[in-house]
């Protein structure tokens, strides 16, 4: 009987070692931004995460005018940054990713916000810096989480 029961306790044990081992996973990814949307999921990275909208809606640029405003689910989401689309802007864009490892953290369901654009304007090959990229992004994100067992 005593037997058991410890088997059982054990099993727990695993199981919540192994769901400490996921709760890892996105620490290392805190550290290797490329890995979000190249080699692992969203679902890898968000496991706790069952939808997700995040509207985006950033200055026009000339001819992009379909790109204002985007919309992004788990289906497209575009991985750790979210580009800026000012033709001129090098490294332009923000990072989704940190402030969804934020809400997250809090279990935050709901987010708006004003993102500004890390970016500047430069030379065609970026070694030239003329002016930083005045885009904003003007962001609402809606996080449905997964119920989980505890
Ligand atoms: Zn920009």
């Amino acid at each position: 009987m005593f037997k058991t029961t410890n088997t059982l306790l054990k099993i727990r044990g695993e199981k919540m070692s192994n769901h400490r081992k996921r709760l890892k996973a996105s620490d290392v990814f805190r550290e290797s931004k490329y890995v979000f949307g190249k080699k692992v999921s969203f679902e890898e990275v968000f496991p706790e995460i069952e939808d997700i909208v995040v509207d985006v809606e950033e200055l026009c640029w000339g001819t992009n005018k379909q790109n204002c405003k985007r919309t992004y689910t788990k289906r497209n989401f575009p991985g750790e940054y979210i580009d800026c689309s000012n033709p001129l802007c090098y490294n332009g864009g923000f990072s989704i990713g940190k402030i969804l490892r934020d809400m997250v953290k809090n279990r935050q369901t709901e987010l708006e916000t004003l993102e500004l654009c890390q970016g500047y304007e430069g030379s065609p090959k970026g070694n030239k810096y003329y002016k930083k990229c005045l885009n904003q992004f003007k962001i609402k994100v809606s996080i449905k989480y997964k119920k989980t067992a505890k």
